[in-house]
């Protein structure tokens, strides 16, 4: 059963804002087992939509529209819908008396265009919302589903949840879709795919995406059979060929972060890290807070950006970087071991180097990065030279750390 998606507003058709929607909303039909085959933005144009909309009816069992139901002049959704599929506009007394109630509840006044949201078209009925005024609506027609959603995506998100997950599972005739996401650091992405595609090339279920980003690749496989378990065992016996291929390059495979296998790796082992940051300016520390309960295992760290500062908040001899700069092996080393010892981590880990675009001499270029871990038995330092932006660069530079780390805590 297929679905295509409808987004409506004006503002989406400019580069202020992007139509988060639909993302969530395909995300969730793919989990039912609901594959979209297209999705339209159109503006807040009666004409427009209303052409969209009767071509949507020709081809797609499943049409979900978000946006444009509010109150203002602006928001022709329900209009249109009433227009194109000729199912006149009734109020229902209901909807009038939450409407009121909620604005009574937060004690304003309100203007009698609010009471459009009242009316629905028809043979629709109405899905309640709980955090705003407009309501949702879902008509049949002609065997065609047509859901219609409020367009703020904090509306939108729990309306579908609870309104409409379930039915539509129950509508969906057969079929579970499976996924499954493996993420890879430390190799390029045609390295990954020249080692996996002689595995999933002969598979048409499960289909494979491939998603590089900076240090990181994502392996999707995505399979469908009639129930769960069929699917599970296609996706399984694929990622079976790939996690062999692939080893401990892979370091999830159920779609978690990279700071959250370090720091679940982190507790698990009993370790603790601490972090002292040059060329990331923090970021590697900002990642390992992402996670919850990472006071467990991240003691702290520094962000030392100036000859000064390393030798205070790292704890390095200031003698150091005059002689050997501060992008140099013996600082990285210096700084993970003064890190550690500042903290009594078990782990100390640093980062210096230079993510541009200025300040690269003929010895040193743009995108050479240090990476030092210290820890009981000793440190060491590795060099890394990487290219890109500066964004990128520094990108590059937290996740090869991360990487290092778990690398390091599996041996
Ligand atoms: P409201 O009652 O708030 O007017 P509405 O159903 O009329 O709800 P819109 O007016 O179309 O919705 O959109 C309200 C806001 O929701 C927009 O300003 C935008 O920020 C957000 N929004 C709308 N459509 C989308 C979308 N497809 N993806 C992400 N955000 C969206
Ligand atoms: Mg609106």
């Amino acid at each position: 059963m297929d679905a295509e998606i409808i987004a409506v507003g004006s503002e989406l058709l400019t580069p202020l804002r992007l139509d988060t929607n639909s993302l969530f909303l395909t995300e969730k039909l793919n989990s039912l087992g609901i594959e979209v085959r297209l999705k339209t933005i159109v503006g807040d144009d009666r004409r427009r939509l209303a052409e969209v909309l009767r071509a949507a009816l020709g081809r797609s069992a499943i049409i979900i529209v978000t946006g444009g139901l509010g109150p203002t002049e602006d928001d022709v959704t329900r209009e249109v819908f009433s227009e194109v599929l000729g199912r006149g506009l009734r109020e229902v007394e209901e909807i009038r008396r939450q409407i009121e109630q909620r604005f009574r509840q937060i004690g304003r006044k309100m203007a009698a265009i609010n009471l459009k949201q009242a009316q629905v078209p028809v043979g629709a009925e109405w899905l309640e919302n709980s955090r705003g005024t407009a309501p949702g609506l879902w008509i049949e027609h002609n065997g065609a589903q047509i859901i219609l959603l409020p367009g703020p995506p904090r509306e939108l998100k729990p309306m579908f949840e609870a309104r409409c997950v379930d039915r539509l599972t129950r509508i969906v005739p057969q079929g579970r879709l499976v996924t499954r996401v493996y993420k890879v650091a430390g190799l390029p992405e045609s390295e990954v795919d020249e080692r996996i595609a002689p595995l999933y090339k002969p598979y048409t279920n499960p289909v494979t995406t491939i998603l590089a980003s900076p240090g990181e690749i994502e392996i999707h496989l995505r399979a469908t059979a009639p129930n769960e378990e069929e699917a599970e065992k296609l996706v399984a016996e694929l990622g079976r060929k790939i996690e062999q291929e692939l080893g401990r390059s892979i370091f999830t495979s159920c779609g978690e972060t990279l700071e959250a296998v370090v720091g679940r790796l982190l507790r698990e082992k009993g370790k603790t890290l601490a972090v002292a940051e040059g060329s990331t300016g923090g970021r590697i520390a900002e990642r390992l807070t992402r996670q919850p309960g990472s006071s467990e295992y991240f003691l702290g760290g520094v962000v030392c950006y100036s000859h000064e500062s390393k030798a205070q908040l790292a704890g390095i001899s200031p003698d150091l970087i005059p002689s050997e700069g501060s992008v140099s092996q013996p600082v990285c080393r210096a700084l993970a071991e003064g890190i550690r010892r500042k903290t009594q981590a078990s782990l100390g880990l640093a980062v210096t180097g230079l993510s541009g675009p200025s300040g690269a001499t003929t010895e040193k270029p743009l995108g050479l990065i240090y990476i030092s871990l210290a820890g009981e038995e000793g440190s060491e330092v590795r060099e890394f030279r990487f290219t890109g932006e500066r964004e990128r660069i520094q990108e590059l530079a937290s996740q090869t750390s991360l990487n290092w780390v778990r690398k390091k805590l599996l041996q």
